[in-house]
């Protein structure tokens, strides 16, 4: 039977791209953060110092978009694929706070979306892929054969990301992370286009008390299970 398409939404920091990675090196399948496109956007308009203190001109947004080219390729030695702005692997600075506090204004943009949905339509259209991201289930893959939505409590994701970030060096506190996270929840499920949320059809993941084996271990057994129905009906 041909591979399935899985869309794996969620909140920020839900361990939606770890889960994501996972399932797609046991199947083999393909793994795109989409995430990690909006962020290179947001890099780009930010290099290009088109937007100040969190505005910017939509029309110069727009026409930067035209000059963006955004894909992935494969690091085997870190055995991780990174992301390409103009053909530059960008893969460190798009995590970097200054543009994670800026994505969800840039992502709000309905002509940065149709662009980003475009290009990942097109990477997932021959299925065996795993994407993850806000409206993966919802918009991009509506007809994806598996839809997870993955959540946590607040406090655990914001401990989570904050050891993250703490290990890479930054210096901030528990709290400004805390903040940070609801923040761009907020956002994101608030803007009027393809807002965070879950599709009918996606089953929930909350991972509170889960670590990232038993996380696993129910995606797959939710995976297999449908690969079993559908080679039945096939
Ligand atoms: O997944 P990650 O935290 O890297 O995503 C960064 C931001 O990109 C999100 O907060 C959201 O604003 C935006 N995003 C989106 N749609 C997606 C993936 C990410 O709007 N499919």
């Amino acid at each position: 039977m041909s591979e399935i398409t899985i869309a794996i939404d969620g909140y920020s920091s839900c361990g939606k791209s770890t889960l994501a990675k996972e399932i797609a090196a046991k199947l083999n399948y393909i793994y795109v953060d989409s995430g990690a496109m909006y962020r290179a956007v947001t890099l780009h308009l930010m290099n290009k110092g088109l937007i100040k203190d969190g505005h910017f001109i939509e029309e110069q947004v727009i026409e930067e978009m035209k000059k963006i080219t955004i894909g992935f390729h494969h690091n085997p030695s870190e055995k991780r694929s990174e992301t390409l702005l103009n053909g530059v692997n960008v893969e460190q600075e798009i995590r970097n706070p200054r543009i994670t506090k800026r994505v969800s204004a840039v992502s709000a943009i309905s002509k940065v979306r149709e662009k980003l949905v475009a290009i990942q339509q097109e990477m997932g259209k021959e299925g065996g892929v795993v994407m993850d991201g806000r409206d993966i289930g919802t918009v991009v893959f509506p007809n994806a054969e598996i839809k997870l939505f993955m959540t946590a409590s607040n406090e655990t994701r914001a401990q989570r990301r904050y050891d993250e970030l703490i290990a890479k060096g930054e210096k901030i506190s528990l709290t400004e992370v805390k903040k940070g996270l609801e923040r761009r929840d907020y956002l994101d499920m608030n803007r009027s286009i393809s807002p965070l949320k879950k599709a009918a059809d996606a089953i929930e993941i909350d991972n509170t008390e889960l670590d990232r084996e038993q996380q696993l271990d129910v995606a797959l057994q939710l995976i297999s299970e449908k690969i079993k129905e559908q080679s039945s009906l096939a």
